[in-house]
C-alpha cells in the first residue's frame, strides 16, 4: 500500500497560489513543479522569456523532489555533465541569498571510500578526470578520511578521495527556492493544475489540454519525472524511463557533526549524509525493484512507498559494519520512495525528435537534485537560443531509438541492470549484460560460431573480438590489460598485412532523394557535396557555433539519391538532425534503411584481391578510386560498395541487403582464404583507427568543436560562397587564431593503460584532458587524442614548444606529442 506523507504538507501547502485563473494562452508551458521543473522555469526567466507558465499537478514538489535525501555530488564520466553539475553547486550556493527563501545548502564536501585495491585505481582514475575537468579531488590515507568521517569504522579501507565542493541541500527548500526565484522574474506558477494533453499542429507544440481548459503555446517543457513517460507516450514521444523504488533511512541523532561530508561507500553500495545529529543512510541493492508496471495510481503525491525492510536488510548490514553507531542508534523513518531511472543511467533532456518545440528534462536516476540547478540553466538555453550551450550527448534525448527503447521490458531490464551497477567498479570497457540479444545482424549466429564476442550498441549485438580456440569467449574486466588484448592485435595485424572483414551492419543508413537533394545537402553538410554521382564525400554537420553535429560520408549514387551512412548509435540525433535542417527543402524525401542493409566491411592491403575474387566486375584502382561508390554483384547479390576506410588501409564498405548477407560474408570469406582473410571485431578497428587518428564522435569530436579545432579542415570546402549551417562561425575562426587544437600523444610506458579522460600537462601544467586513448599495435604503444587548450592561441611552434606529460590515475607519465597521425600506410614509421 502506499503512504501519504502528511507531516510536510503544511509547509508545502504555503506555495500555493490559490485560486489563479487559467490563462488561455502562455509562450511556454513548462509541465512539472519538482526540481526539474523549477530549475527550468527559473532560468528561463533569469535568460530573459517573459511569458513561462508552469503547471503542477498538485502541489510543487509533491512528485519525487520532496523525498530525496538531498546528496549533491559533481563528478561524471563526461566532462560537460560535471560542468552542469558544477553549475547547480555554484547555483546552491548563492540561491538562498537571492531570493530569501532557506534551501539547506551545506558545502561540506563529498568522500568517496575504497575497500580494495582495483576500488582504489578507479578512485586515482576518477581523482585524475576530476583534475581534467577542473574540480580539485584529493586522494586520502585511512586515517586522513577518518578524521573527516569520526563515525565510521576504517578498519578496512585501502584509501579515499575527497571532493571539498560536493554537498547537500535539502531537496524542498531548494526547489521552493527556485520557485520562488522564478515568480520574482516574472514566471506564473499554478498548482493543482494537471496537464491532460499535449497539442501539436504540423510536428510542432501548439498547447497543452489541463484539467482546467486549454492553453495555447509555442514550447511544452515536460519535467514531469516519472509521470513523463506517459505524457509523452499519449503524444507519440518516445521517453525511456522505469520507475523504481530506492530507500534510505534517517536515524535519531547519533552525534554527527554538523559539518559531516556526505559520504559514498561504494564497496558497499551505501551512501551517508548528516541530518539534525543523525544519519541519513541509503543504497543501491544489486537486486531493485521496479515500480508501478501497470502505471503510476493516480492521486500519487506526496506519497511514499511501504518500506522493504527485507530488501533493506542488504544494505543495513553493510552499513552497520561501516557505522556501529548505528546499531545502538534509533530509526526515525525508513523511507522508501519511487524515482524514475533510465537505461544508462544518465537523465534525459532536450528537444524530442519527434516535435519541434518540445522539450524534456527528466530521469534523473537519484541525482536529480544535484543535477536540477544545471540541466534547468542548459535546457533554458537550449530552449530560446535553438541549441544547448555545450555538447550534452551523453543525456541528449535523441541517444534513444524507437526500435530499442520502445519496448517496455528492455527499458525495464536493462534499467534494472543499471541501476543495480550503480555503485560496482565501472570497469573499462564494461557491456550491459541485460536484455541481450535484442538486434542482430544475420550473421549473429555465423560468428558467434567462430568465437565473436558481442557488445552491445543501441540494442545491437556487435561482435568486439573474436576468441581464438583455447580463449574463453567473454571479457575478463581488470585495469589493467584485459584477455582479450593479445586476439585483438592478432586482429590489428590481419588488418595492416593482409585482410579483415567486419560486420557493421548496425551502421545507421539514411537515404535523401528527389532532385532537390543536392541542395539541401550543400545547406546542411560543411563538406562539398556538390559532386558527380559516384562520389563518396566524409563530411561534418554543424551547429551555428560551427560544431560538428554529425560526422558521416554521404554516398552519391544517382544525381538525386544520396545514400547517408553514420554510426550506429547516432541514428536518431543524426536523423533528427538531418530532417529538422531540411524544413523548407523541396522536393526531398529522407528515409530510414538502416534494417534493409546489412554491412561488410572488408579491410586491409588484400582486399581487393579478395573482392575481386569474389566478383566478375572490374575493381582496380582506375575503376573504383579512393573516396568513390558504384554497385557491384557479389555472389549474385546486388550491392552497394563504398571504396572508403576507417582502419587506413586499402579497404570497401559493401552494403548488402540484409537477407542476403549470409551469401556474400560465405564468397568473401571463401575468396579471402588463400589472403589470410580473417574475422575482426571492434576493438581492433578502434586501435586501428586511433593510430590513424581518425576521430570518433562523442569523444574526439562533438557540438563543441569545430573541424578547424578537430584538425579536420581537409573535410571543409574549400569555397565559402554558397551558404551552409555553420559558415560564418567557420569564417570568423579562419581569421582568428585556435583556442584549442586535437592534438595525438603516445605514452611509451607499456604499464600505462589510457582509456580517455586522463589529464594532458604542458609544461606541468593542466591544458586539457585526453578524449581517446588505447593501443596501437602497429605502433607499439599506447595511444592518446585530445585537445591542448590555451586562451593565447595554440599554433604549431606552441604545440611543439611544449613538454608533455600525462596524468594517468594520479601517476604523471612522459608522453610524446606528434603532429602527424601515427601510421602511415606507405610504411613510413614515425619516431615514438
Ligand atoms: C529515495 C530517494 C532518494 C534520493 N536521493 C537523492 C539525492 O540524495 N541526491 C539527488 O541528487 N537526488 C536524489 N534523488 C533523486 C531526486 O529526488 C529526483 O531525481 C528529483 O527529485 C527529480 O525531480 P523532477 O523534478 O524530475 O521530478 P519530480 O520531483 O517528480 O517532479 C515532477 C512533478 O511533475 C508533476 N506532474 C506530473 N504529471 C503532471 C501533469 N500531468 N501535470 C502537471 N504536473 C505534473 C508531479 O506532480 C511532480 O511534482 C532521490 C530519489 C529518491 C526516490
Amino acid at each position: 500500500m502506499d503512504r501519504h506523507v502528511p507531516r510536510r504538507d503544511a509547509k508545502y501547502f504555503q506555495s500555493s497560489i490559490a485560486m489563479q485563473r487559467l490563462p488561455d494562452q502562455a509562450q511556454i508551458v513548462v509541465i512539472g513543479g519538482g526540481i526539474a521543473g523549477c530549475s527550468t522555469a527559473y532560468h528561463l526567466a533569469k535568460f530573459g522569456a517573459k511569458d513561462v507558465l508552469l503547471l503542477e499537478r498538485y502541489k510543487l514538489t509533491s512528485g519525487t523532489t520532496f523525498h530525496a535525501a538531498g546528496l549533491v555530488g559533481q563528478l561524471r564520466a563526461s566532462a560537460n555533465i560535471t560542468r552542469l553539475l558544477k553549475q547547480s553547486v555554484e547555483l546552491y550556493r548563492t540561491l538562498e541569498a537571492e531570493t530569501g527563501q532557506a534551501t539547506g545548502w551545506k558545502m561540506n564536501g563529498g568522500l568517496r571510500l575504497a575497500c580494495n585495491t582495483a576500488r582504489m585505481t578507479e578512485i586515482r582514475r576518477q581523482a585524475t578526470t576530476a583534475r581534467s575537468f577542473g574540480l580539485d579531488m584529493h586522494l586520502l590515507t585511512p586515517s586522513e578520511a577518518l578524521k573527516l568521517w569520526p563515525l565510521m569504522d576504517a578498519s578496512d579501507l585501502v584509501g579515499a578521495a575527497f571532493l571539498p565542493t560536493d554537498g547537500q541541500a535539502n531537496p524542498s527548500d531548494i526547489t521552493l527556492s527556485l520557485a520562488k526565484g522564478a515568480r520574482q522574474n516574472g514566471v506564473r506558477i499554478l498548482e493543482d493544475t494537471k496537464v491532460t494533453g499535449l497539442v501539436l499542429s504540423q510536428g510542432r507544440a501548439s498547447g497543452v489540454t489541463t484539467d482546467q481548459g486549454t492553453i495555447r503555446c509555442e514550447t511544452i517543457v515536460i519535467c514531469a519525472g516519472q509521470w513523463s513517460k506517459e505524457i509523452g507516450r499519449q503524444a507519440g514521444l518516445l521517453i525511456p524511463l522505469q520507475s523504481v523504488e530506492h530507500q534510505y533511512l534517517i536515524s535519531e541523532p547519533c552525534g554527527a557533526p554538523r559539518n559531516l561530508p556526505t559520504l559514498r561507500d561504494p564497496d558497499r553500495l551505501i551512501y551517508y549524509k548528516e541530518e539534525v545529529g543523525g544519519l541519513v543512510m541509503g543504497g543501491y541493492e544489486p537486486d531493485p525493484i521496479a515500480w508501478a508496471l501497470d502505471g503510476i495510481p493516480e492521486g500519487f503525491h506526496f506519497t511514499l512507498l511501504d518500506s522493504r525492510l527485507d530488501h533493506f536488510e542488504q544494505i543495513m548490514q553493510q552499513a552497520l559494519m561501516r557505522t556501529p553507531v548505528l546499531a545502538t542508534t534509533g530509526v526515525k523513518m525508513l523511507v522508501n520512495g519511487p524515482e524514475s531511472f533510465t537505461p544508462d543511467g544518465n537523465f534525459i533532456l532536450g528537444e524530442t525528435p519527434e516535435a519541434k518545440a518540445i522539450f524534456v528534462a527528466c530521469g534523473f536516476n537519484a541525482f536529480g537534485i544535484a543535477s536540477g540547478g544545471g540541466a534547468g540553466w542548459a535546457l533554458a538555453q537550449w530552449i530560446l537560443e535553438g541549441e544547448p550551450p555545450m555538447d550534452l550527448w551523453p543525456v541528449d534525448i535523441r541517444r534513444f531509438a524507437p526500435s530499442v527503447h520502445g519496448d517496455e521490458i528492455w527499458v525495464r531490464e536493462r534499467t534494472l541492470e543499471a541501476y543495480g551497477k550503480h555503485y560496482t567498479i565501472a570497469w573499462p570497457h564494461e557491456e550491459f549484460t541485460s536484455a541481450r540479444p535484442l538486434k542482430t545482424s544475420p550473421l549473429y549466429a555465423t560468428l558467434k560460431a567462430k568465437g565473436a564476442v558481442f557488445g552491445s550498441k543501441l540494442g545491437w549485438e556487435r561482435p568486439n573480438w573474436f576468441a581464438p580456440n583455447g580463449v574463453a569467449p567473454h571479457d575478463i574486466y581488470g585495469f589493467g590489460r584485459q584477455n582479450w588484448f593479445a586476439a585483438v592485435g592478432e586482429e590489428h595485424r590481419a588488418a595492416r598485412e593482409r585482410v579483415a572483414l567486419f560486420d557493421q551492419s548496425s551502421f545507421a543508413k539514411f537515404e535523401l532523394r528527389g532532385p532537390g537533394a543536392e541542395a539541401a545537402l550543400d545547406w546542411i553538410c560543411a563538406g562539398d557535396l556538390v559532386r558527380p554521382p559516384g562520389t563518396v564525400t566524409y563530411t561534418q554537420m554543424l551547429n551555428s557555433r560551427g560544431g560538428i553535429e554529425c560526422d558521416l560520408t554521404v554516398s552519391r549514387f544517382a544525381s538525386d539519391l544520396f545514400f547517408i551512412i553514420t554510426g550506429t548509435g547516432f541514428r536518431t540525433h543524426d536523423l533528427a538532425w538531418i530532417r529538422r535542417n531540411l524544413v523548407g527543402a523541396e522536393q526531398v524525401e529522407l528515409t530510414d534503411v538502416t534494417e534493409r542493409f546489412g554491412c561488410l566491411s572488408l579491410m586491409g592491403p588484400r582486399s581487393r584481391d579478395v573482392l575481386a575474387g569474389a566478383t566478375n566486375q572490374d575493381v582496380s584502382n582506375a575503376s573504383f578510386p579512393f573516396a568513390s561508390c558504384r554497385e557491384l554483384v557479389v555472389a549474385g547479390v546486388k550491392l552497394r560498395a563504398l571504396r572508403i576506410t576507417y582502419v587506413g588501409e586499402l579497404g570497401f564498405e559493401l552494403y548488402v541487403p540484409s537477407a542476403e548477407i549470409e551469401g556474400v560474408y560465405a564468397a568473401l570469406m571463401q575468396a579471402g582464404a588463400a589472403q589470410g582473410i580473417v574475422n575482426a571485431g571492434y576493438r581492433s578497428i578502434e586501435s586501428l583507427r586511433l593510430e590513424k587518428a581518425y576521430r570518433a564522435w562523442g569523444a574526439d569530436i562533438s557540438a563543441d568543436t569545430t573541424p578547424y579545432e578537430a584538425g579536420l579542415a581537409f573535410a571543409v570546402r574549400r569555397h565559402f560562397s554558397r551558404p551552409f549551417i555553420g559558415r560564418d562561425a567557420l569564417a570568423a575562426q579562419r581569421a582568428s587564431s585556435l583556442k584549442r587544437r586535437l592534438a595525438i600523444f603516445t605514452v611509451a610506458d607499456p604499464e600505462v593503460v589510457l582509456l580517455g579522460r586522463e589529464t594532458i600537462l604542458r609544461n606541468g601544467i593542466s591544458v586539457g584532458w585526453l578524449s581517446s586513448g588505447g593501443y596501437g599495435y602497429t605502433v607499439g604503444s599506447n595511444i592518446g587524442l585530445g585537445y591542448v587548450r590555451n586562451d593565447a592561441g595554440v599554433s604549431d611552434d606552441y604545440l611543439r614548444a611544449g613538454e608533455y606529460q600525462i596524468e594517468v590515475a594520479r601517476t604523471q607519465v612522459p608522453a610524446k606529442l606528434h603532429m602527424k597521425p601515427l601510421y602511415d600506410p606507405q610504411g613510413k614509421r614515425p619516431k615514438l
